[in-house]
Parts: structure tokens; sequence; C-alpha cells
């Protein structure tokens, strides 16, 4: 009976561990449907990125050859600066962020990154010198120290602390039961979108490139997790380009520039302040978000005895 019993328990195991492992496989293969192999030319260079400037040329684009989403866009960021890019939904911002990560190739026009085009770089090499904090990030089965060591494998435990502390997020793991031994992910602890988000803002200064990319969560976190994921990617961005896909336009007054997008162009620019000023789209956009925030602040306002 024994002799029965035991290939079956054992049967099992091997059945779960398969399980498992086609299902990791699955989300690899997710993940790299999201991203579409794009070929290095024969000869391609290591782009040398030491100050992070960013240039846009004329770019044309579109997913496919039917519909163009992006048309002629133009603009630069100066090596340190910040740039916003605010619109509607649908108008290209995060498109854009796909084609300077090298997601996709243009279809015209050039991308540089302090002078080089990227698209006759070495496609590992335009993705060293950016991080992306996405608006949904995706964490691995693994432990939460591992998550974010993965950015850099060559940094030592104490840098992975570290950038846990700037992104505002080592109190939370030290209070976690198994503290940076906690597993997280799908079969793990699930973390909070704030809590995703300031695990790539960790993953970010781990990395420590140029360029950083921000594309703000559209789900919205409360006021007090947006406020401080929003002062330690302050801290971050100090010394980086900037490029800040924005929903919430009080989060970005203080940019260098601002670009306005609507159907894959660029339809106004400016400072926060010379935009007011045109009182057009972007005035609106504002005073429409003002009207939003005073009304749930009445609303949530004590009812009066
Ligand atoms: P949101 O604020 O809603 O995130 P967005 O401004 O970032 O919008 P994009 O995601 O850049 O907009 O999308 C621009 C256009 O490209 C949309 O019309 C969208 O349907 C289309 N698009 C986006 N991704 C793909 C894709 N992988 N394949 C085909 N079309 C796509």
């Amino acid at each position: 009976l024994l002799q029965v019993f035991l290939p079956l328990g054992f049967l099992g195991t091997i059945y779960s561990v398969i399980k498992h492992a086609l299902s990791d496989m699955e989300r690899m293969f997710e993940l790299l449907d999201r991203e579409p192999e794009v070929q290095d030319i024969p000869d391609a260079q290591d782009l040398k990125v030491e100050l992070g400037e960013v240039r846009f040329e004329e770019v044309e684009f579109g997913y496919d050859a039917e519909r163009q989403i992006i048309h002629g866009l133009s603009f630069r960021v100066p090596a340190g600066k910040k740039l916003a890019i605010v619109g509607p939904s649908g108008a290209g911002k995060s498109t854009l962020a796909r084609l300077l990560y090298r997601f996709y190739d243009v279809d015209a026009g050039t991308i540089t990154l302090d002078g080089q085009d990227i698209a006759k770089a070495t496609q590992r090499s335009v993705r060293d010198a950016i991080a992306i904090v996405p608006q949904d990030t995706v964490l691995f089965n693994d432990t939460i120290f591992y998550n974010i060591h993965y950015a850099n494998l060559d940094a030592t435990r104490e840098e992975v602390v570290e950038a846990a502390r700037v992104a505002a997020i080592h109190d939370f793991i030290e209070s976690l039961p198994d503290g940076y031994d906690t597993v997280v992910g799908e079969r793990g602890l699930k973390l909070s979108g704030g809590e995703k988000q300031r695990v790539a803002i960790a993953r970010a200064v781990l990395k420590n490139p140029r360029i950083l990319i921000f594309d703000e969560a559209t789900s919205s976190l409360d006021s007090a997790s947006e406020q401080s994921i929003l002062s330690a990617l302050r801290d971050v961005a100090a010394e980086h380009t900037t490029i800040s896909i924005a929903h919430r336009l009080s989060t970005i007054t203080d940019s260098d520039e601002i670009l306005v997008m609507d159907g894959g162009r660029i339809s106004e620019r400016g400072t926060h302040a010379e935009l007011m000023v045109l009182n057009g789209v972007y005035t609106n956009m504002w005073r429409l978000q003002q009207a939003e925030d005073d009304s749930c602040e009445a609303s949530v306002e004590p009812l009066s005895p």
C-alpha cells in the first residue's frame, strides 16, 4: 500500500513545483510580450551618457502602419532639468517614455542622449542610462531585498538599505515580520500601489542613472502617500534629468518646462507661470483640478452641529 501512496505524494510535489515554474514563465512571456524586441544595428556602439541631455527631433511613430500616434515631436531637456508631460488620456505621453527607453524604434526623426542617436546605440546601454518608475511596478516572487537589489546586483546590502531609506520605504520594510527577507509579489506579501511605487523608486536610486522617467499613477493614492512619494522622488530627482508624466498638475508646478500634449502633438509648452498666462488648455485643466480639489475638501468637511 505504502508503495502506491508514496509516489503519488511525490508526484503531487513535483506537480506543484512545475505549476509554479510555469506560472513564472507565463509571467515572463507576458513581460516580453509588452516589450517587443528592438534590434541593434550590426555595429551598434554603447552610449556614453555623462550629462544626461535628452532631445527629441521631429519624431514620428505609430505602433502599426495604419495609425500614426506621434506627429513630428521636438523637445529638449537640458542635463539635470525637469520636464513634465501632461495631456488627456491617449495623447501619447507613455508612448514617449517607451520610445525613450527604446521599447520601440521611431519611424522618423531622432532621439538623442548627450547627442548620441539611441537607435544606433546598443539597447542595453540606452536602458542603463535611464530608470523608469512606472505606474504599476512588477514585483518578483522573491524577497523585498532582492526586489530592490536586482536593479544593481553589484550593490552592497548597505546600499540597498540606503536606497530604501531615500525612497521612504525602509521603516515599512523593517516593520515586516521578516524585514528585508519578507517574500513579496503574487505569492508573497501583496504590497499596495504606493508601496510598490516606493520599491520602484528604491530601484531607481540604486541604479542611479543620469535620466529618470516617472510615470505618475492615475489610480488615486491617498494624499499622504502621494505627498511622501513625491518628496522621496524630489530628493532622488535633484541631480537627475527628470521626465514626469503627470496627471495631477499640482505635482509639477516647479518643472523647468511643461509640455501639454494632445493627439500626439505638443499643443502648449512653457513653465507653469507661462502656461497660466496663455489662458488655454493648461489653464483650463488647472482650473478644473482646483475645482475638483475644492469640492473634495468641501465634501469631507465635518457637518456643523
Ligand atoms: P494615459 O494618460 O491614458 O496613460 P497616454 O497619453 O500615456 O494615455 P499612450 O499610452 O501613449 O497615451 O497611448 C497613445 C495612443 O497609442 C492611444 O491611442 C493608444 O490606444 C495607442 N497605443 C498605446 N499602446 C499601444 C500598443 N501597444 N499598440 C497599439 N496602440 C497602442
